[in-house]
């Protein structure tokens, strides 16, 4: 009911700006003249205000503590006012300030009859008595509007919020203020008069000069700017709406009532019990000197006394410079330096469209990309409430964030701000405080920021002090660094990148082309034990490779009601038509992507589907989810009863080792082999081909079936597979299924002293695009190898999966030999002791 009528009351004076100010004004000029016939018993008892013509040290020492506090004070309010970047706010509240507190107060006090004489001494108090932020809230509610009819809207809205508030508190003070005027304290009960006409004048004002003014204020902006609105930010006026600071709190409010009604009772007594003669308290109380006392004044004291007042003014005056000089000189430059929050109206650069609400939903909006990401950030964002309230935030630091009003304005200016100047102009801190009060999404730091580099470093100090040794990721580089091909696509929340060292093993003579393999590892001895296979292998003409088969897996598990329903989908997936209806939705996902064949297994009601497809020259599990997804929809169109559990049911097998994948195959199925001859094992290997297959049957073949390894029947392919994966950009968990290899060894020749050898891996997962691989580094690995990037389909993955298995097959050849040789634990302590492998001196 109080807000509706409050409602009302700010629509009236927002839409009849014109007649509330001339009114206002009108009223003004009309109690100046109507001083004359006023006579201070119109007035409200306050104990007659005595005029004071001497004052004493103490109360000298009282008003200039007072006056210095209320300049400091106002300073501090229109510093504050200065951060939100807005000259109509600050200008708006300056208006504010000076007609409320000086024009109206002084005219009321005028009116009522009160001597004027006394105002130096109760200006102090003026100034303490202006709380801007409640005219700085209607004003926003105000700036939030599109049109001159949603500022009318947004002003009644915010007076129905900010109305009831603003009187109780109006109320309250003056209540309290008025306590002051019984003080007996003549000085004191002087100001507490002045204050509490200037909490009513400044109310008043509250209530109509100032939101008719903001109302006439922005429709002539507007009309000067041919109908461009002022901010756009209509949806914050919701924001507002549900700001803590501004909602009433019930709690408080109680208080507020229960207090003003005391206090009530407490002035209705004081002001009975002085109109009752017997009880009229007199001047004589006062520690006022009146006229005719200042007679017995020490005349040193007086020296002493009007000494003091000139220091109290220059005191006064000084400070109130200082500040002001600081205020219009350096905290400007100190403003746009940092946030550079300038009006976009009145900035005299060309400004972009000014954001609006909307935007973030448009495909065309023109703006660079940082900007749409913040834009898309606010809008993703959970709800407007909780976007611009720090308490919302499990995160919100309140000593980084300040008070919550700086949270407020931040969420209220800055972030929009941000969107036309672009998020240069906002300091780390600044950034920082977003990011805690969730306007920036702390994983789209890098998309956000200018750079992404610069969106690194800022996670990294806001990561930095909740880590156990707070300087632990000094040593994490992360500067100079390709970060844009890492967004969206290989990692999140990115805090810099691993340098891990590649080493190099070839030439690697493979089907008679040699290559350079690049090896990323931290394991001694890896690289130059590969490279010694290398040798042998080269030495020995070189080894031979095959593809044998090439296609990427994808095994969802779908439900029926009942396993003769499963089993009646399976024998359907079966029929060339079946079949048909799925390939056609599964290969129109992928330029790639065409579904070869369909492995289907039953458990119970559980379907398991294996899609199976190339992929041309990507790994292909994403082109594979995508593909089977599509499937499955087409699938369960045909049989609506069936229910899809998930669109990979373990049937794949994807990083986990599984017999399916190293019988059926997974990804590049691929053989090499090669005959080294009896000369070069001796010489580079330092074994014997005896020797050799001897260890190769009890440890690859025997020692793995002990073990009941799947695919486990190698040396260390692992080791091999591992370290290309990490260096061209393969997914590295990959290499659990990649690396099943078995290596076979024979003793050939005439004499049977060479060796043959041969590595089969039947399930390489790699690609030489998507993922990893588009990251510089790694492209650099995979052109070392010629195989980087797009090729005739398929064909630089088959090349990469070759190569992978030609190196598994010269890291065996190596490997095996030092075992055979009893080698390997000799390269350890060599290693341990001088920091040198013994393969070295073969290469
Ligand atoms: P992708 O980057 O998701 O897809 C390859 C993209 O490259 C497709 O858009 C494809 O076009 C395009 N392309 C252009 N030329 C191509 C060519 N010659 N051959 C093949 N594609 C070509 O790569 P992906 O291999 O499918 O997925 C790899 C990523 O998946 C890795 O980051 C890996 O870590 C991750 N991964 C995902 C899963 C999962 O379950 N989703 C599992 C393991 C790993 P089209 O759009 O026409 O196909």
């Amino acid at each position: 009911m109080l807000a509706r009528l409050f409602r009302l009351h700010g629509l009236l004076v927002a839409s009849h700006p014109w007649e509330v100010i001339v009114g206002t004004l009108a009223l003004t000029v009309c109690l100046m003249s109507m001083n004359s016939l006023a006579t201070s018993k119109q007035m409200c008892t306050w104990n007659g205000c005595p005029k004071v013509e001497e004052v004493s040290v103490s109360d000298i020492i009282i008003l200039t503590v007072t006056r210095c506090m209320a300049i400091i004070y106002i300073y501090f309010q229109f510093k504050n006012l200065q951060q939100l970047g807005s000259k109509y706010i600050l200008g708006i509240a300056g208006l504010f300030t000076v007609f409320s507190s000086f024009v109206f107060s002084t005219v009321v006090i005028h009116f009522f009859g009160k001597e004027l004489t006394g105002l130096n001494e109760a200006l102090p108090f003026f100034l303490l008595l202006i709380d801007l932020s409640k005219a700085c809230a209607l004003a926003k509610f105000a700036l939030s509007s599109n049109s001159q009819e949603e500022v009318r809207e947004n002003i009644s809205q915010g007076m129905a919020i900010l109305g009831p508030t603003f009187t109780l508190d109006a109320l309250v003070e003056c209540l309290v203020i008025g306590v002051g005027t019984m003080s007996g304290v003549p000085q004191l009960e002087i100001m507490c008069c002045f204050g509490c006409m200037s909490v009513l004048a400044n109310y008043f004002v509250f209530m109509t000069f100032f939101p008719a003014c903001v109302s006439l204020v922005l429709e002539l902006s507007r009309e000067s700017r041919e109908g461009h609105p002022v901010w756009q930010l209509s949806h914050f006026s919701r924001v507002l709406a549900e700001e803590e600071d501004n909602k009433p709190n019930p709690v408080t409010q109680r208080v507020k009532i229960i207090m003003s009604l005391g206090l009530a009772l407490v002035h209705a007594h004081s002001r009975l019990a002085a109109e009752n003669p017997g009880q009229n308290r007199t001047m004589e109380g006062h520690i006022a000197k009146s006229p005719e006392s200042s007679d017995s004044i020490n005349p040193w004291m007086y020296d002493f006394v009007s000494a003091s007042m000139d220091l109290e003014q220059v005191i006064t005056l000084g400070l109130a410079l200082l500040l002001a000089v600081k205020y219009v000189f350096f905290e400007q430059t100190e403003a746009e330096s940092s946030l550079s929050l300038k009006s976009p109206i009145i900035s005299s650069a060309p400004t972009p469209r000014p954001w609006a609400a909307g935007d973030c939903c448009r495909r065309d909006f023109p703006v660079q990309k940082p900007q749409m990401i913040l834009n898309s950030t606010l809008a993703t964002s959970p709800t407007t409430s909780a976007v611009c309230d720090s308490k919302s935030s499990p995160e919100a630091d309140t000593s980084t964030l300040g008070t919550k009003k700086k949270t407020f304005c931040i969420c209220l200016i800055v972030v929009p701000l941000a969107f036309q100047r672009g998020p240069h102009f906002l300091s780390d801190e600044e950034v920082m405080n977003l990011v805690n009060s969730r306007n920036i999404l702390n994983y789209k730091l890098e998309a956000v920021l200018e750079t992404p580099e610069r969106g690194v470093a800022i996670r990294r100090e806001m990561l930095s002090p909740k880590l156990p040794v707070h300087s632990a990721l000094a040593r994490l580089p992360y500067k100079d660094y390709d970060y844009s091909k890492v967004m969206g696509t290989c990692c999140e929340n990115v805090i810099g990148y691993m340098p891990v060292p590649v080493g190099v093993a070839g030439p690697l003579l493979l089907d008679e082309k040699q290559f350079y393999v690049p090896l990323a590892t931290t394991e001694g001895c890896l690289v130059a034990s590969t490279n010694r296979g290398c040798r042998a292998l080269f030495l020995s003409g070189g080894c031979r490779s095959r593809i044998l088969a090439d296609s990427m897996t994808r095994g969802p598990v779908v439900r029926l009601p009942s396993a003769c329903r499963a089993a009646e989908v399976k024998v359907w997936l079966e029929t060339s038509d079946g079949f048909g209806m799925i390939k056609e939705a599964f290969d129109q996902t992928s330029r790639f992507a065409r579904l070869e064949k369909l492995l289907v297994s039953l458990a119970g009601r559980n379907l398991y589907i294996r899609f199976q497809s190339q992929t041309g020259d990507a790994m292909g599990m994403n082109m594979l989810s995508k593909g089977t997804e599509q499937a499955l929809h087409t699938l369960q169109q045909q049989h609506p009863d069936m229910q899809v559990l998930a669109v990979s049911g373990n049937y794949c097998t994807d990083k986990k080792s599984a017999a399916i994948n190293w019988i059926m195959g997974r990804g590049k199925s691929a053989v090499c082999e090669a005959t080294i001859p009896a000369k070069v094992v001796k010489e580079v290997l330092k074994s014997s081909a005896a020797d050799l297959v001897e260890l190769n049957i009890s440890k690859n073949l025997v020692g793995s079936a002990m073990a009941g390894s799947i695919g486990g029947f190698n040396a260390h392919a692992a080791n091999i597979v591992t370290a290309i994966y990490i260096a061209c950009g393969q997914d590295p968990a990959q290499t659990v299924g990649s690396s099943s290899c078995i290596t076979q060894m024979e003793a050939a020749g005439p004499e049977g002293k060479d060796l043959y050898i041969s590595c089969t891996m039947p399930s390489i997962e790699l690609g030489t695009v998507g993922g990893g691989t588009n990251l510089p580094p790694q492209q650099a690995c995979l052109q070392m190898l010629g195989v980087q990037g797009i090729s005739q389909p398929g064909h630089n993955a088959r090349q990469l999966a070759r190569v992978v298995c030609g190196t598994v097959l010269a890291g065996e050849l190596s490997l095996m030999a030092a075992l055979a040789a009893g080698h390997l634990v000799k390269t350890i302590i060599l290693i341990q002791l001088f920091g040198t492998c013994v393969w070295n001196s073969s290469m």
